[in-house]
This record gives structure tokens, sequence and C-alpha cells, in this order.
């Protein structure tokens, strides 16, 4: 397969140096805040189940902590690339300082195929990659979190290792922990709830009634099953299509969001399920709709395919879907994106909750940690769209500002730049 992560990476780092022109902040921060402050490779062996011994590259780029400690999670992920997990890390310091967490940007990825290795071969493996960082990350340095195909399981044998190794009991170490263990109530569906809430802002400002709307999912993973099953349940919406990497369903009458999750635990995909149509990702991403969320992986919309998006509003609830210049374009065809950086920030907003929660050993009922979560994500997408209004630019170039703004600040501040 092509490697595009370069590419997007080099595109990010284009798009923060045209954010520091438009905010006119000097050479020294445009500088700084375009690269990573640390990364780290490392290589890790792992006895297989077989009786070999495979060594697996993994990676933590840090990439600015002038806001807090470093937050982001980790991927497994078989063509994971350094170049994309500096691409997510600097997504990560803009995430958290769109949200105003007190937290700066990090993220991990191991290359590896997580389907095809056993439990034990999984647990080495998270075990490992820990063994080889601990002295980076920790509750006042850096802390970690689930992303593309890792878990509360992974998440807890990162922890279990990380307090093996320093002595004692950090459960903030590392957040997106099952419950009982340090969890907090509401990390599950954080990232879609959190999406769903700028949703209905956004519909709000653009006269979309919500009830009855056209939502198309692509991506039908943990946030792509919850945001499916939410706007169904919570916003009446019709779910007319979903996908995931094996193909698409579509079913113009609306799907039961409850039921094709069912189906896909049985079988392990969503296509085939009775009634719907078979349908491509490819042809799923250009269906005429209300809302489409891309909810998968990097790079599926782009200046080749952006012509034939047909919906009102797009909520990127996976990080990086569309490039720079499908999202301008669409700027340009009045169609609202609600960057990844505001949409799908409830995961890390529910984590920063997670984490304080964890320090004060104090737990918050899921009541708290919802009305806490819609605060925020109201907050934080009022002053996005107030930037776009004013400056007359995008959501995500809006969403940038604000980010690049207060992080450029702190670095002035602390006397970096
Ligand atoms: N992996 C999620 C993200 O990309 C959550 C990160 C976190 O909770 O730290 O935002």
């Amino acid at each position: 397969m092509e490697d595009k992560s370069l590419a997007i990476y080099q595109s990010v780092q284009q798009q923060l140096d045209g954010i520091c022109d438009s905010l006119g902040l000097d050479e020294g921060v445009k500088a700084y805040i375009r690269q990573p402050q640390r990364e780290i490779t490392v290589s890790i062996p792992v006895k297989m189940d077989d009786g070999t011994v495979k060594v697996f590259t993994g990676f933590r780029v840090q990439h600015n902590n002038a806001r807090g400690p470093y937050k982001g999670g980790i991927r497994f992920y078989p063509t994971e690339t350094i170049n994309t997990v500096r691409s997510l890390a600097t997504w990560m310091s803009l995430k958290c300082a769109v949200m105003d967490l007190p937290l700066g940007g990090g993220k991990g990825g191991i290359i590896c195929d997580p389907k095809n290795m056993s439990m034990g071969e999984l647990e080495r493996l998270s075990r490992g990659y820990i063994r080889k960082i601990w002295k980076y990350i920790g509750p006042d340095q850096d802390i970690p979190a689930p992303d593309v195909y890792t878990n509360g399981q992974i998440m807890t044998w990162m922890m279990d290792e990380f307090n093996t190794i320093k002595g004692g009991d950090n459960p903030s170490v590392i957040t997106g922990k099952p419950i009982g263990l340090g969890g907090s109530l509401g990390r599950g569906d954080a990232t879609s709830r959190g999406g769903m809430y700028v949703v209905v802002e956004a519909a709000k400002k653009l006269g979309i009634e919500l009830k009855g709307a056209k939502v198309v999912v692509q991506g039908f993973g943990n946030a792509g099953s919850y945001i499916a099953e939410l706007m169904h349940d919570d916003q009446g919406s019709s779910i007319i299509a979903v996908s995931d990497s094996k193909g698409g369903i579509y079913d113009p009458a609306g799907l039961d969001p409850k039921a094709v999750a069912e189906f896909k635990k049985m079988t392990g995909s969503v296509v085939g399920y009775p009634g719907a149509k078979p349908i491509t990702n490819e042809e799923l991403l250009e269906l005429e709709c209300d809302i489409l969320f891309p909810a998968a992986l990097e790079g599926v919309i782009t200046a080749d395919n952006v012509v034939n998006v047909k919906t009102k509003l797009i909520g990127e609830l996976a990080n990086g879907p569309l490039s720079f210049e499908a999202n301008e374009s669409l700027y340009k065809r009045g169609i609202m994106v609600l960057p990844d950086v505001l949409c799908n920030a409830g995961g890390v907003t529910v984590s920063y909750f997670e984490y304080v929660q964890g320090l004060y050993h104090h737990w918050w009922s899921l009541e708290e940690v919802h009305e806490k979560l819609h605060a925020a994500m109201v907050k934080a997408f009022n002053g996005v769209y107030e930037t776009s209004v004013a400056k007359k630019v995008s959501m995500r170039q809006a969403a940038y500002m604000v980010a690049v703004k207060r992080i450029a600040d702190n670095m002035k501040l602390l006397g970096w730049v």
C-alpha cells in the first residue's frame, strides 16, 4: 500500500505555518510548534506463542507540553509510520488546546496486526512497550490512552507494568481504563457523545432538523457504532448507511444501529446485514445525506473525491479523515465541516476527567460526566464558530487559530520562544 503518511504530515506542518502567519506570530513560535519536542522509537522483542521471538517497532511522539503533560492515544496498526504518529501527536496538542484542557499533545503507535495476535502475545507486547518508554510517561509527564485497535484491557496491562516498574499506585498514568480499575463512567461513548453535542449546536446554526435527518457513518468501530446509536436514539435521526473495513450497507428506510452492532459482533462485519443493500466505502462517502460522519481512519476524503460528497454537514470522528484541500473546497461550497480537533475531542475530554478523578481517587456519577462534557463541548464549539464567522475562515482554520494562539501564548509566557 502507498504510504501517504509523509504527505499528510507535511500538509499538517504547512497548515500550522499558515495559521502562525495569519496570527502574526514570530518565526521562533512557528519553528517550534511545527516540530514535536521529543520522538521515541523503540524495538520490542516479544516471545510469540509458537516459541519464536518477534521484534516489533513502537513509537511515542511528544509534540508540545506548553499547556500541560502530553496526552494522546496509542494505536496498534499494521502499517503504522512515524509520520502518522507525528501528525496525530500534533493534532492532540491542538485538540487539547481547542478544548482548553490543561494538557499538551502526544501519540503512540506500534507496528503490529492485533487482529492476528493472541491475548498472551498482546499482553507481552503491551508490557514490553511500557518497559521501553516508562521513563518518559507518567501522570505529570505524558498520559497515554486507547486509540485505533487498542482498548481498556491493553491500557490495564500498560498501567500495571508502569506501576510495577515505578512502584506505587498511579491510575492516572493512563486513561481509558475499565471501570473498577480507575476508569471513568462515560468514557466508552465519550468521543461520539461529544461529537453529537457539537453536531446539535451546528445543526441549530445551519437549520438542519435532526429528527429524521439522514445520517451516514463511515467506520463502524467504537466511535462509529456509538454515534449511529446516539443519533438514532437521542436525536431521532435515520441512519441510512454504515461501513467497516470490509464494506458497507445501505438502507434508505434507515438501519437499526443496535441490531447492526449485534450482527457485527457475531459475524465480524456489517457486510451481509439482512435487508440492506451492499455498498462500497467509496460509494458510501458520496451518498446524498444530511450528516456524514467519517469515523475510521485518516485521508478518506481528498481532492480526488470531494466533488462527489453530497451532504450538508460533516462531523470528523476519525482523526484527519479530510485532506486540507477537501476541507477548503467544502467550505467554499458552504458545507460545514466540524474538524476532528473539535468533533472527536469528547474522548480526550472525558480522559481528562478520568485523569482528575484518578488523582483524587474520587469518582463522579455518569450524569456529572455528561453534564461537564456537554458544557465543555458547547463552549468549545461556540469559541470556534465565533472565530470562523469573525475571521471568515472554515471551522478547521478557526479551531487551529484558537488552539495555536493558546499554545503560543503559553510558550511566550514560559520564555521558550
Ligand atoms: N485517542 C483519542 C483521540 O485521538 C483519545 C486520546 C486520549 O483520550 O488521550 O483523541
